[in-house]
């Protein structure tokens, strides 16, 4: 049975932050991986709709951030805004 969208999203997203930690910390990250989880993430941002696109976003993000103290969005430790400032 195919996941709901919005599962698939959160999922996305989890391997979206994970990527950005991988970077952050100088493992290798594959540009094949990174643009798959990309183009997945856009896919499913049109079939969830934008503005429960963004809600999921923000709750994964502080999801992420709690469970694991790193940012998701540049991979640094510690909470910073969407815009990796
Ligand atoms: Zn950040």
């Amino acid at each position: 049975m195919r996941l709901p969208s919005e599962l698939q999203l959160r999922r996305a997203l989890g391997r979206w932050f994970r990527l950005a930690v991988y970077e952050a910390d100088g493992r290798p990250v594959a540009p094949a991986d990174v643009e798959a989880v990309y183009q997945e993430l856009i896919r499913l941002r049109d079939d969830v709709g934008e503005a429960r696109e963004y809600e999921v976003v923000s709750e994964e993000a502080d999801r992420f951030l709690g469970a694991t103290g790193r940012c998701g969005w540049c991979g640094g430790h510690g909470a910073h805004g969407v815009e990796g400032a």
